[in-house]
């Protein structure tokens, strides 16, 4: 079959750097070493930072994970954590080693000076998700998550000052949206739109790559958001159908029944070698008439 592949596609800078970090600390360091969560949202990332010796806390409620740990050093994962975090793994006597996201960190510094100026701050994100509990931390009681257009309604914002920003993978188009609806109740908000640069490239190189193909792959794990977010660009903005695969054996040939040729990409957290694999698969595939 005919493949386009899409650049950029796959790992961003903060999972590599999230990644260094951890096999460098699994490796060089005595004792327990634990990840808050997954690394990063890729359950292949996760399995190898097992082998080396780095053990996960599945958590993505990080105050309730912290208590499953005993002693010896816990890592951050790259989408931050609350202050509240930090100080209880202070006070428990672990060491502390911070992955986050520099993109993630250059929220929760504009979060603090907002909230430090008096600002009550909407913040755009996924409920349950980790990055949004960590920002939401920096601002207690300040700072309010909207997921969708019906939380706007039940906002309870007491300042004169408001200020939107969001997290950093979500859909550029949806957010634009949701900032715009939110601006409605809140004409006066300050925007900063915190969507990250390596989630906007992937999301307009798959969107624009959808006009040459009749279907598009997206490697990546159920859990990962900006994964996820590709499938649903490439469907709602580039109008064509999507399927997110974590591994090849998922592949259903039927999706290629009339296929004359397939995009495939990938999130931000997903290893290059998976998606070659898929891209080396899809070259050889023969699909259905
Ligand atoms: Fe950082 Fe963006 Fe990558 Fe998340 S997707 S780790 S915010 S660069």
């Amino acid at each position: 079959m005919d493949v386009l592949k899409i650049t950029p596609r796959g790992y961003c800078h903060g999972v590599v750097d999230a990644i260094r970090i951890a096999k460098h600390v699994g490796e060089e360091t005595q004792g327990p070493v634990h990840m808050l969560g997954l690394l990063v949202h890729n359950t292949h990332v996760t399995d190898e930072m097992q082998e080396h010796g780095v053990k996960l806390v599945d958590a993505e409620d990080r105050m309730a994970g912290l208590d499953k740990i005993r002693d010896g050093t816990v890592i951050f994962t790259a989408h931050g954590v609350s202050p509240a975090v930090k100080e209880k793994a202070r006070a428990m006597g672990l060491t502390a080693v911070d992955a986050t996201c520099s993109d993630v960190i250059r929220t929760h510094d504009l979060i603090d000076r907002l909230v430090g100026e008096g600002y009550e701050v909407v913040y755009i994100g996924l409920r349950g998700h980790p990055e949004p509990e960590g920002a939401i931390g920096h601002g207690p009681g300040k700072v309010h998550l909207v997921q969708e257009a019906a939380d706007i309604e039940s906002l309870e914002v007491h300042s004169e000052k408001v200020a939107i920003t969001c997290q950093t993978t979500l859909s550029v188009w949806d957010t634009d949206d949701l900032i715009e609806r939110v601006r409605l109740r809140y004409p006066h908000a300050e925007v900063h739109n915190e969507i990250c640069r390596a989630t906007q490239e992937r999301q307009e190189a798959a969107v624009e790559a959808a006009k040459e193909v009749d279907l598009v792959i997206v490697v990546g794990s159920t859990r990962s958001s900006n994964s996820k977010r590709l499938v649903e660009v490439v469907e709602k903005k580039g109008g064509k159908p999507a399927h997110l695969i974590d591994t090849l054996e998922e592949i259903d040939p039927e999706w290629f029944r009339g296929v004359k040729r397939v995009g495939v990409t990938s999130g931000a957290s997903t290893p290059s070698q998976l998606t070659r694999k898929v891209i080396e698969f899809l070259q050889e595939l023969e699909p259905p008439a």
